[in-house]
């Protein structure tokens, strides 16, 4: 069985999720409610073993596509996972891709070396939630690392090979770094290069700590005009090649697809239009 909560990145809908890790070794950003209820803990082999029994006795498929939690299953030491990449593999024949969370101080914490080898072993996209590339953003929400500290986890995840998924959350900086959010998430994303770019909107957890931050004044949301304002803004400002650009999650006002750089142009100016309509998606809660 699962250790509730799970999640898993949109894209891996279809995946068949095997739980080797227990909520985040970091847990402590300030927007983040998905694991605080749990404890930071790595399965044993036979806690393992018994979970993969599990799914093959529940999942009625081979599976194509195979997504490891919970939080940062990275983190697990090399010869760790290289030996459970090589079980699962050997357990899940069929499947064509493993994937998992990274956070940025699991690829900093690790050789290039040792990166290349987990790749080899099978361990094929990474995602990591850069949530902002902003300094003071990043130090607000008690991120754990600075941008500089972003930009080289990413790039070092794709010199090692892996494909390399980032996430930034608009309106994470409120009001207060609206301007400074855009444009410094935008120099990150720009510098690392990845093959997938996902933009979600931020929807505050009621009982999270930057719900607390907001009731205090400490911050202010960000209205949904100057969400679209903030998107316009870093999507203007980013330099990419060939990455895969989506803003198509139920928190996005539009939703939006392309290839940028290829697209920029057609998807600022369709962000644009929406703003100046005021027709897009009708508000969601802000607070959850
Ligand atoms: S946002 Fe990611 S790194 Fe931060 S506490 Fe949540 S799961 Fe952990």
């Amino acid at each position: 069985m699962y250790s509730m909560p799970l999640f898993r990145p949109p894209s891996e809908a279809g995946s068949l999720i095997v739980q080797v890790t227990e909520g985040c070794s970091h847990n402590k950003c300030r927007f983040c409610y998905a694991y605080k209820c749990k404890q930071f803990r790595v399965k044993s082999q036979k806690e393992i073993e018994e979970h993969v029994k599990w799914l093959k006795s529940y999942y009625y498929r081979e599976p194509e596509k195979i997504f490891l939690a919970d939080g940062n299953a990275l983190c697990l030491k090399t010869e760790r996972l290289i030996e459970l990449l090589n079980y699962i593999k050997s357990e899940f024949p069929t499947a064509r891709r493993i994937s998992s969370y990274s956070g940025p101080l699991d690829l900093l914490n690790k050789s290039d070396e040792d990166l290349k080898l987990i790749r080899e072993a099978g361990l094929e996209l990474l995602y990591m939630g850069v949530e902002s590339g902003s300094d003071k953003v990043l130090s607000m929400v008690q991120r754990g690392v600075n941008q500089q500290q972003m930009i080289d986890a990413g790039r070092k995840a794709i010199k090692a090979g892996f494909k390399f998924s980032c996430m930034i959350i608009s309106g994470l900086g409120g009001t207060e770094y609206m301007e400074e959010h855009a444009l410094e998430s935008a120099k990150v994303i720009s510098a690392i290069n990845p093959h997938y770019f996902s933009l979600l909107r931020l929807i505050v957890e009621e009982e999270s700590e930057l719900a607390e931050d907001i009731r205090q004044g400490k911050l202010h949301l960000l209205t949904p005009l100057q969400v679209l304002d903030e998107n316009i803004m870093m999507l203007e400002n980013m330099e990419l090649e060939d990455c895969i650009f989506r803003a198509n999650h139920v928190s996005n006002y539009v939703s939006q697809a392309g290839t940028l750089n290829r697209d920029k142009d057609m998807l600022v100016a369709r962000l644009k239009k929406f703003r100046d309509s005021g027709n897009f998606r009708p508000m969601g809660r802000d607070i959850l």
